[in-house]
C-alpha cells in the first residue's frame, strides 16, 4: 500500500519485526507477507468485542447486549405456518441462554456443539429463560479466551491465518510491527482535508486497527482505511468524467415532433412508461450539445432495443451515423435482424460488421462507412473498435456492457469522433455497485416490462423423490407438446464423486436413455458453430423435444414453445446467471416452469436458490447475489479481474462509498484536487487506476 524508497524501513523484511524471526517469516510468506509494510496492511478481518459481555443474571430486556457461552444443544424444526425454527442453547457458566432463528435453516450448519460463541442482540424472557431472537453470532477461536488478558483492551482483532500460525501469535506480531513501524507511514491526505473530514491520521489508524483500545477507536480507524480505498477509486472516476467533459462537445441532435412521430411509427406496440421515460432522458442528452454518457439499466426483456433504435434513428434523421455494438457475434446478428425488420421499407438499412464477413464484403462495408453512405452500423465491439472509421458518427450504443467492465469501456470515445454514448446492461446492477462500476455515467433505470409477461414458476428440487416427481411432470409437459431445456454446468466428463457435477455429454446419454419417447439434442460451447446452430434450428422447429446444453443458451435464444427448464447442479451458477437462463422460458402463451436441481447442503446455496423461488425481479436477485457472493459474480467480471478495491466491500460499506463519492467529485469539480498538497494522493490514484481507466497522466 506504500510506495517505498529503497531504504524505506517499511520495506524491511518481515523477519526483523520483534517476535517474528525466520521460522514465522516463512509462514507469513504463505500469506504474501514479506515486508513490514505487508504485515501492517494485513488488516484484521474483524474484531471480537468483549467489552460488553454480561453474565445472564445481569441481562435486561430489550437492550442490545452480549453473552458468551458454549453450545450444548442445537435443533431445527418446522413450526406453524410452514416456517422453520433453528435454536441453539448455550451454557454461560451454569446458566443457559437460547438463540432462535426463523426461516434461516442454514444457521443449523453453522452452529456446532461445544463451540464457544458470543450472542449479541436484544434478549427477552421466554419460558423462564433468556432468549435472543435472531442474535448476531461471533464464533470464538480457541485462542480468544486465553489471549484476552494480554490484549490492550477488550477488543481483539482477528486475522486471516495459515496453517501453523495461531491467532495470538499473529496478534503479537502485528502489534509489534504497528508499535515500532506504523509512525513511519506517510499520510497521502493533507491535514486540512483530514480535519474537515474528521479522519484520524493514517499511521494512527493503522496502529489502532491492530491494537484497538475500544470499539469506537477501531471503527474510526477502519473507517479511515476504507474511506481511502473508496475515495481513491471515486477520484479516478471523477478524473475520467472530467477528461470526458473536456472533450465533451458533441453534435446537437434535435428531435423534432416530426422525427419523433416517424420513429414511433416503426414500433408495432405502445411503449411502456419506462421506455417513454428513458426516451425523454436520451432526447434531452442528444439535444444538449454535450456528449451523452448514459447507462440504461433494465431487466431481460424490458425492451431496451427500442431505446437503442430510437437514439440511433434520431442521429440518422439529423444527418449523422449511428453504431450499435454487441458483445458477441450472435447478438450482433440478432440485433441486425430485429432492426432490419423494424426498418423494413425505409431508406435506412443497417450494415452488419462481424468477424465472419468475407474480406471483400468487409472492405466494401468499411469504405461505405468511411464515405458516410452507410448510416447505421451493427457489429461486435471488438470489430468496430479495431477497424472502423466513421465519416460523421453521432450516436454509439453499447449493448450488454457489464460483460466488458471498466477498462474496455474506456476506449469507446477514442478517435476523432465524439459521439453520444448510450450503454445498456441487462444484468440489473445493485445501485451501490453501479455507482462504482459505472460511476462516471448518468443512469436511467427501466423497471417495468412490456405487458403480458408471465412469471415462471420456480422450484428448488432436492432429493430422489422430488427429482422423480419433477421428471414425471416434465414428461407430461413434453407429451402435451411443450419443449424443455436441461442446463448443465460443465461441458464434459463423469462426476469425480457420486454427487459431483457431470458434463453435458454424460447427461445427454442419460437423458436419451431416460426419455426413449422423445427426441433429445445436445449443444455446448465446444461444438463448432455450424453444428451448434443446426441443433438449435432443430429445437426451434420442434424436431427436438429436449435440449441438453451448457450456458450457451444464456443469450439470444427465443423459442416460445420451450417452457420447461431444468438446471442441474444449480448451486454452481450465479444468481444473475440463473435469472438470465430462466429468461429463456415463459416467453409464449404457456406457463413456464423452472426446476433448480441441487443436492448441495451448503447453507449459502439453499439461500440463493430460495431467492430464485421467491422472486422474478432481476433487481432483487442481483441484490441478493451481491450480498451473498460479492461483486465478481454479479458483474461477471471473474474473467476481467475483480473490482479494483483493496478492502472495501461495496455492500457493507455503501455509506462510506456515498461519502467518498461526494468528496471525490467535489474535490475534482472545484479544482482543489489539482493543488500541490493533493499531489501524493493524485499519484496514488494514477498508480492504481491510471491504466485501468485510461486516465490522462496530468491535468
Ligand atoms: P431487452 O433487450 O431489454 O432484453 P428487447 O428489446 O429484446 O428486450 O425486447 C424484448 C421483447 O419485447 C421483444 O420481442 C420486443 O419486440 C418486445 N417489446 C419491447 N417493447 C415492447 C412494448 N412496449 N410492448 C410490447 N412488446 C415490446
Ligand atoms: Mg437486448
Amino acid at each position: 500500500m506504500n510506495e517505498p524508497a529503497r531504504d524505506d524501513p517499511l520495506e524491511t523484511p518481515v523477519q526483523f519485526v520483534r517476535g517474528v524471526g525466520p521460522r514465522k517469516a516463512e509462514l507469513l510468506a504463505k500469506l504474501d507477507i514479506l515486508t513490514v509494510s505487508d504485515l501492517l496492511w494485513h488488516l484484521p478481518r474483524d474484531v471480537l468485542d468483549l467489552t460488553d459481555v454480561r453474565p445472564p443474571d445481569e441481562l435486561v430486556e430489550k437492550v442490545e447486549q452480549t453473552v458468551r457461552g458454549t453450545i450444548v444443544d442445537v435443533d431445527a424444526r418446522q413450526v406453524s405456518g410452514g416456517r422453520t425454527m433453528t435454536a441453539a442453547l448455550i451454557d454461560c457458566g451454569g446458566e443457559y441462554v437460547r438463540g432462535v432463528w426463523f426461516n434461516q435453516p442454514w444457521m443449523l450448519k453453522r452452529l456446532q456443539m461445544n463451540q464457544s460463541v458470543l450472542f449479541s442482540g436484544k434478549p427477552k424472557r421466554h419460558q423462564g429463560r433468556w432468549e435472543f431472537p435472531h442474535p448476531r453470532v461471533q464464533w470464538l477461536d480457541d485462542d480468544d479466551s486465553s489471549t484476552a488478558a494480554d490484549a490492550a483492551g477488550n477488543v481483539l482483532p482477528r486475522y486471516g491465518l495459515t496453517e501453523g500460525l495461531r491467532m495470538h501469535e499473529m496478534r503479537r506480531m502485528t502489534r509489534n510491527a504497528a508499535e515500532d513501524f506504523a509512525p513511519r507511514i506517510a499520510d497521502p491526505l493533507p491535514a486540512s482535508f483530514r480535519d474537515t473530514m474528521n479522519l484520524p491520521v493514517l499511521h494512527e489508524a493503522v496502529l489502532r486497527l491492530h491494537v484497538p483500545r475500544s470499539m469506537s477507536e477501531y471503527e474510526a480507524a477502519r473507517h479511515r482505511v476504507l474511506f481511502d480505498d473508496l475515495l481513491e477509486f471515486q477520484l479516478a472516476l471523477a478524473l475520467r468524467r472530467r477528461a470526458w467533459s473536456r472533450q465533451d462537445e458533441a453534435p446537437v441532435l434535435n428531435t423534432t415532433a416530426m422525427i419523433d412521430a416517424r420513429i414511433r411509427r416503426r414500433f408495432p406496440f405502445r411503449l411502456t412508461d419506462g421506455q417513454e421515460a428513458a426516451i425523454r432522458d436520451v432526447v434531452a442528452d442528444l439535444r444538449s450539445g454535450a456528449a451523452m454518457h448514459r447507462l440504461l439499466q433494465a431487466d431481460v426483456g424490458a425492451g431496451k432495443t427500442v431505446i437503442a433504435v430510437y437514439a440511433m434513428l434520431v442521429a440518422v434523421a439529423c444527418g449523422y451515423q449511428a453504431v450499435l455494438m454487441a458483445p458477441t457475434e450472435l447478438l450482433a446478428v440478432q440485433h441486425a435482424e430485429t432492426i432490419g425488420t423494424i426498418l423494413e421499407g425505409s431508406r435506412v438499412q443497417p450494415a452488419l460488421l462481424t468477424g465472419s464477413l468475407t474480406a471483400a464484403a468487409r472492405r466494401e462495408t468499411l469504405e461505405a462507412i468511411r464515405r458516410g453512405d452507410t448510416q447505421l452500423v451493427i457489429g461486435t465491439q471488438a470489430v468496430i473498435q479495431k477497424d472502423v472509421e466513421f465519416a460523421k458518427l453521432g450516436v454509439a450504443v453499447i449493448d450488454e456492457q457489464h460483460k466488458f467492465g471498466v477498462a474496455q469501456r474506456a476506449h469507446i470515445s477514442a478517435g476523432d469522433a465524439n459521439p453520444h454514448v448510450l450503454v445498456m446492461t441487462a444484468t440489473p446492477i445493485p445501485r451501490s455497485l453501479c455507482l462504482t462500476q459505472f460511476g462516471d455515467l448518468d443512469l436511467t433505470v427501466m423497471t417495468d416490462l412490456p405487458p403480458g409477461r408471465q412469471k415462471v414458476v420456480t422450484s428448488r428440487i432436492t432429493g430422489e423423490g422430488a427429482r422423480q416427481k419433477a421428471w414425471d411432470f416434465v414428461k407430461k409437459q413434453l407429451r402435451a407438446g411443450r419443449q424443455a431445456y436441461i442446463v448443465c454446468p460443465l461441458v464434459k466428463g463423469e462426476a469425480a464423486s457420486d454427487d459431483g457435477p457431470r458434463g453435458a455429454d454424460v447427461i445427454y446419454e442419460r437423458v436419451v436413455r431416460a426419455l426413449p419417447d422423445f427426441h433429445v439434442g445436445l449443444v455446448h460451447g465446444q461444438m463448432d458453430r455450424a453444428h451448434r446452430s443446426e441443433v438449435m434450428d432443430h429445437f426451434r422447429d420442434g424436431a427436438l423435444n429436449v435440449l441438453v446444453s451448457t450456458t450457451v443458451i444464456e443469450v439470444g435464444v427465443d423459442i416460445p414453445n420451450a417452457t420447461i427448464m431444468i438446471v442441474l447442479d444449480a448451486e454452481r451458477f450465479g444468481l444473475s446467471q440463473l435469472h438470465q437462463l430462466r429468461g429463456r422460458i415463459g416467453r409464449g402463451a404457456f406457463q413456464g416452469y423452472c426446476f433448480l436441481f441441487s443436492e448441495s447442503s451448503a447453507p449459502e446455496a439453499a439461500q440463493r436458490l430460495h431467492a430464485m423461488e421467491m422472486t422474478t425481479d432481476g433487481f432483487r436477485i442481483a441484490e441478493t447475489d451481491f450480498e451473498l457472493r460479492g461483486p465478481g459474480d454479479v458483474l461477471g467480471t471473474r474473467q476481467h479481474g475483480e473490482l479494483p478495491l483493496r478492502i472495501a466491500n461495496l455492500r457493507r460499506d455503501a455509506k462510506i462509498l456515498q461519502e467518498a463519492r461526494r468528496e471525490a467529485f467535489a474535490l475534482v469539480g472545484s479544482g482543489d484536487f489539482d493543488a500541490p498538497e493533493f499531489a501524493p494522493l493524485k499519484g496514488r490514484v494514477l498508480d492504481r487506476f491510471g491504466r485501468l481507466m485510461d486516465l490522462p497522466q496530468s491535468g
